[in-house]
């Protein structure tokens, strides 16, 4: 079997310049322009690069960003000072802050001052208590973009989930616990292993679905795949490239051999970074919505 590939770079492509800017431009038409906040806090390159990403699909959507760049001896009451004003500014819709902080600045503390109506990334307990809730509240919360990325591609592929054995690899809370639940959601039979999980590969084996968030490059291979799985690698890894002398990314799959088993794969990059990104623009656009009615 040679695995279909998912190409997210295509999803993300199809949901920025049909669905969003559709949605843009109806708000455009009230005087509504959705705007997302980026706080950035140090420099560090990887959250940089990434910060840079969103601006250029923000712009293929039609959506304003912007990014509140902080120096990293910044204190935590000037961030909340900052994130108040964003409360209160009817012209910001959605507002996210690069993680990780420096280790002086409590994260939790940053993200629960957000308001939850804004929460562009869902990470606000509000938010994280909605999506756990599920049924109707999930109207109403933002679900956090990675997690909905990976649903999104599983969805284009599989309307019906239902009864389907996902082995989510991973327990995060913006990764592997709401993948978890978007997919109970679904009535899928959920399995969530992590690093004391023993004989992971048993697990993974059993797996319909099986979504790698890990943080290890190329960990999952062929034979921990059940054959016709639908595999969705999460991983983004930086490694030395022997046949270049230079670095590339890589995801937690063993891409090459898990592709002559399973159904269907996401690659990396191109899979899950760009959904990533496009949900959290979709998430931008649901806000500026909800803030209208
Ligand atoms: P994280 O917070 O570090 O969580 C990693 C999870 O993997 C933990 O639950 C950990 O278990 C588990 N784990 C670590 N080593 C393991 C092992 N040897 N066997 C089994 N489980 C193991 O990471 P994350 O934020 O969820 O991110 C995971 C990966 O996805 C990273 O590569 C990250 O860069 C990438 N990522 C990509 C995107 C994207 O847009 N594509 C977005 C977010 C993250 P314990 O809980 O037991 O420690």
């Amino acid at each position: 079997m040679v695995a279909k590939v998912i190409s997210g770079r295509e999803v993300a492509e199809t949901i920025l310049t049909t669905d969003l800017k559709n949605k843009v431009i109806e708000l455009n038409k009230k005087n509504i322009k959705p705007k997302l906040v980026v706080i950035l806090v140090g420099d560090m390159k990887a959250s940089a690069s990434y910060v840079a990403q969103k601006e250029k699909f923000a712009i293929k959507a039609g959506i304003q960003s912007d990014v509140m760049r902080f120096e990293s001896s910044v204190t935590e009451s000037e961030i909340l000072e900052k994130i108040d004003n964003i409360n209160s500014d009817k012209n910001i819709h959605g507002v996210i802050v690069q993680l990780p902080l420096p280790d002086h600045i409590d994260s939790r503390v940053i993200i629960d001052a957000i308001d939850p109506a804004k929460d562009a990334d869902g990470f606000h307990a509000i938010n994280v208590g909605r999506n756990s809730i599920g049924g109707d509240l999930l109207k109403k919360t933002f679900t956090p973009c990675t997690p909905l990325g990976c649903y999104l591609m599983l969805k284009q592929h599989i309307s019906d989930l239902k009864g389907m054995h996902a082995v989510i690899i991973g327990r995060s809370n913006i990764v592997g616990k709401p993948m978890a639940q978007l997919l109970l959601e679904e009535s899928c039979t959920v399995s969530i292993v992590h690093s004391k999980t023993k004989n992971i590969e048993e697990m993974t084996r059993q797996g319909d679905i099986v979504v790698a968030a890990v943080g290890r490059p190329l960990m999952v291979k062929k034979d921990w795949i059940k054959p016709g799985a639908v595999v969705i690698d999460v991983g983004i890894n930086r490694i030395d490239d022997a046949e270049t002398g230079k670095t590339k990314l890589v995801g937690d799959v063993d891409y090459e051999g898990v592709s002559e088993v399973a159904s269907a794969i996401t690659p990396v990059p191109g899979g899950v970074g760009p959904m990533t990104i496009a949900c959290l623009l979709k998430n931008t656009v649901d806000a500026a919505n909800r803030q209208a009615e």
